[in-house]
């Protein structure tokens, strides 16, 4: 329905972890997004927006994108957790952004190659 883009129900995923605001979602549309500045600017590393590892400030875990897009790395400080993309969904799980916090942003792998 929207190649090249998140699902709708991967939307609603980051939504209720706290990683999208949802009426970015409404004026969407859904899901036509696809990893762009735009969605950058709503996308944040769910370890430092969650819970007790919540970071202080207004806007913690902004993201910057790396390695030809490939890669999402938190700019928090003490973070260092970073998210691959894979087939242009960005993979914001805290537990996949734990494996490359000592991972030099040279040394990732290419998303697609992994399992
Ligand atoms: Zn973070």
């Amino acid at each position: 329905m929207f190649p090249g883009g998140p699902a709708a129900h991967e939307l609603r995923f980051w939504v209720t972890r706290g990683i999208l605001d949802p009426t970015l979602l409404d004026a969407c549309g859904g899901a036509t997004m696809t990893v762009s500045q735009d969605l950058l600017e709503i996308l944040r590393c769910p370890y430092c927006v969650s819970g007790d590892t919540r970071k202080p400030g207004d806007d913690p875990g902004r993201l910057e994108l790396v390695r030809d897009g490939e890669w999402l790395i938190c700019q928090e400080p003490d973070c260092g957790r970073k998210y691959p993309i894979r087939e242009d969904i960005p993979v914001m799980l805290i537990e996949e952004g734990d494996k490359w916090v000592s991972t030099q942003v040279g040394d990732l792998p290419e998303p697609g190659a992994l399992v």
